[in-house]
């Protein structure tokens, strides 16, 4: 049986900007087949069994073409395959979107189209400038910039001013000054605002407001390159007022993410967010114990002890996972009292329907050791294989009995590290959730100078193990991803 194709609006850059529905065909796809403005943000969305293709396009110099993507895309159809095609923006403004359909719809291919957030909308949003505006203009126009290979720019500048309306060119960096000689000729005013706005949505974002008289020059001052959005018309005098990306708290900073990969979404996101440049550099993971004879033990034991004690949030979840293997439910846990180390923790046991009865004021081993004051009876303690030594020395010292079970392991990731050393020339944040991403990380890019790393941690114990590697560190107030990421904001 044929397969089908989906046609993706892949955004602007900014991965956010993906939709919904682009995303969830993205992770169903078997085949995607992509272009160079494609963030790497959202190829790491497709699945890991899925066959890639690059197809990705220079202006002029077309790396794969047009017809043999064509033919790619009806190929693999043909195998049967969930095709993803993913374009930059909009797969249908400039983006040979209709062309790609042509094949598949001769060859009776069934396929759906995606719309994405394109560039020529979106772009000038990140740069303050709202594409239309009732004082100023009562139409909007999106023009191409290219020209054929050898051929001259084919635009009618004169009835382009005649609209009144504002004008967004896209792929036309290098015919710039062509683009402003032609409306100056038509009779558009010298001082009409203009702008160029480059990499836009992405951390790298970079914008140059001028007139329409003095656009080219400055573009070229400042170095402008592809890709970038040019727009011509009054609303680009509100960019200033209106420039809300370059004002966001972690605009220009680079951090790095060394959570692991399945966990580290939320901080990832709120520091996208918070307009910082994210290198996600999952340097550890956590695995559940296989077989977990120690932790089955505990289970069928249950009612021996009194409190039972989790240390992060997949405790909970590995530890339900047992209990139900046994046959049993949350009715076993009926007369113990539960621990949190923090609010996540906490979280992870509200998900399997309980109340933590305890969760320490500071969210660390010791604070949570010194928080159990009036523990009777035997504690079941819950957590990685290489836990701190702190819990269990407050206990043995308080004379409390206790049972550590490894419930599962922290294994290092070693991610390539190659990306990060490049990023260590210069001064850079990194983000320390826990003593084993510390080691992950500092194992990961071993023999690496790493003076220039600051390490934002999120607690005590992260920091110390951090200052142990040279690496500088400061501590979040609280030991929660909001706390890290407010600390964040400070340095
Ligand atoms: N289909 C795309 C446009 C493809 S043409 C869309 O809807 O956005 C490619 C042109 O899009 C580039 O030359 C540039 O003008 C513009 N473009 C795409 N992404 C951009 C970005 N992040 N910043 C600035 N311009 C961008």
């Amino acid at each position: 049986m044929n397969g089908n194709v989906i046609l993706v609006g892949a955004g602007p850059g900014d991965p956010g900007l993906l939709t919904e529905k682009g995303r969830r065909a993205l992770e169903q796809a078997q085949v995607v087949v992509f272009d160079r403005l494609v963030s790497p943000a959202i190829l790491a969305l497709i699945p890991a069994e899925a066959e890639t293709i690059d197809v990705g396009k220079e202006a002029s110099h077309h790396l794969v073409p047009q017809e043999q993507i064509n033919r790619i895309l009806l190929d693999k159809a043909l195998e049967g395959k969930r095709v993803v095609r993913l374009k930059g923006g909009d797969p249908f403004l400039f983006g040979r979107g209709g062309e790609e359909l042509e094949l598949l719809e001769e060859n009776g291919i069934s396929f759906q189209v995606i719309p994405g957030v394109t560039s020529a909308l979106s772009v000038p949003a990140y740069a303050g400038i709202p594409v239309t505006h009732r004082d100023f203009c009562s139409s909007l126009h999106i023009i191409t910039g290219h020209a054929r290979a050898g051929a001259e720019l084919h635009i009618d500048f004169d009835a382009l001013r005649r609209t009144g309306g504002t004008l967004v060119f896209l792929m036309g960096v290098t015919s710039l000054p062509r683009i402003c000689r032609g409306l100056l000729e038509a009779g558009m005013e010298r001082t009409m605002p203009a702008a160029v706005i480059e990499r836009g949505t992405l951390p790298g974002q970079r914008k140059v407001i001028s007139t329409l008289e003095a656009l080219p020059e400055a573009a070229k001052a400042a170095a402008i390159k592809s890709p970038a959005v040019i727009v011509v018309g009054k609303v680009c005098s509100l960019s200033d007022r209106f420039d809300w990306f370059s004002r966001l708290p972690l605009a220009g900073k680079r951090v790095v993410v060394t959570r692991p990969a399945d966990r580290s979404g939320s901080l990832t996101e709120r520091l996208r967010c918070l307009g910082a440049e994210v290198v996600d550099y999952p340097c550890i993971r956590t695995v559940p114990r296989e077989p977990a004879a120690e932790l089955d033990r505990a289970v069928s034991e249950l009612s021996r002890y009194r409190w039972l004690v989790f240390t992060s949030p997949v405790g909970p979840r590995i530890f339900f996972d047992r209990l139900r293997a046994a046959g049993k439910d949350a009715r076993a846990l009926a007369g113990v009292k539960l621990a949190a180390i923090g609010p996540k923790t906490a979280a992870g046991l509200s998900a399997c329907g309980l109340t933590a009865d305890l969760i320490p004021s500071t969210y660390d081993s010791p604070s949570l050791a010194a928080a159990m004051t009036d523990v009777e009876g035997p504690v079941l303690l819950c957590r990685a294989s290489r836990g701190s030594s702190a819990l269990p020395e407050l206990f043995q010292k308080r004379g409390i009995p206790f049972t550590d079970v490894p419930c599962y392991d922290t294994v290092y990731e070693n991610p390539d590290p190659a990306p990060v050393r490049d990023l260590l020339a210069e001064p850079v944040l990194v983000t320390f959730t826990s003593a084993s991403t510390v080691r992950g990380f500092a194992e990961s890019l071993s023999g690496a100078d790493l003076s220039s790393v600051l390490g934002c941690c999120i607690g005590r114990q992260t920091a110390e193990e951090a200052k142990k590697y040279g690496i500088a560190a400061v501590t979040a107030k609280e030991a929660t991803i909001e706390s890290l990421v407010e600390c964040i904001k400070e340095v």
